[in-house]
């Protein structure tokens, strides 16, 4: 009884020593496997949040599926700076208190958050939507640079502040808008070094931050 054919591949596994096979009940199992694709999730974090929702109330196990639902449903790109919003315009850009003639340029919504947190800045944003890679296929073409310079047309814009990541690709992107930018005439501006070299914005302490965005500097040719 406790031998078992070499031949006969059975699915009862007495021991767990097969960590290629599914371990756990199907859905528990579907759960792991898709809390594991989720950035900076490991297969231990995976398992363990998994549990944490199977053992959980229903009722905040639903409202966790519920708010992912509601991401996707309701969350769409601000019509004018492609920060993420519920309407057509973000938060930021339909407060009437925020100045319209200043706009921060930042590779990723996920840098808005990292610039408000600073509470440094009163001006309105502009999302790129990443940064020029050749490598990865990413030129102009597939950033919001176009939409950038329409509202530069239309806004009565008199600063735009490069708050790209302190890295070769937002740097080189920096240096991109700026020569796209300095013949329109408007006054352009970088955030200043002191961010670690090779860091994302995203992780930049608030106080560094704002110390990069007072001393930002001006672009010229
Ligand atoms: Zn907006």
């Amino acid at each position: 009884m406790t031998t078992s054919t070499s031949t006969k591949s059975t699915t009862k596994s007495t021991t767990s020593r097969r960590p290629d096979r599914p371990v756990f009940a199907g859905p528990i199992q579907e759960l792991v496997d898709e809390l594991g694709r989720l950035p900076g999730v490991g297969p231990r974090s995976a398992q363990r949040i998994a549990f944490y929702v199977l053992e959980a109330d229903r009722e905040s196990a639903l409202r966790l599926a519920q708010a992912i639902v509601e991401v996707k449903d309701r969350i769409r790109l601000c019509e004018r700076c492609f920060n993420v919003a519920e309407t057509e315009l973000c938060t930021i850009c339909s407060d009437s208190r925020r100045d319209r003639s200043i706009i921060c340029v930042v590779e990723d919504p996920r840098d808005i958050v990292a610039v408000e947190r600073t509470r440094e800045f009163h001006g309105t944003y502009h999302v790129l939507g990443g940064a020029l890679s050749p490598i990865d296929g990413v030129g102009p073409e597939q950033l919001r640079v176009r939409p950038l310079l329409v509202r530069l047309g239309i806004e009565g814009v008199a600063e735009v502040i490069l708050c790209t990541n302190p890295n070769l690709e937002g740097e080189a992107t920096a240096m991109y808008l700026a020569r796209l930018l300095l013949p329109l005439g408007v006054k352009v501006t970088r955030i200043a070094s002191g961010l670690p070299v090779g860091g994302d914005l995203e992780y930049a302490d608030e106080l560094t931050l704002g110390r990069a965005l007072e001393g930002r500097r001006e672009v010229t040719s």
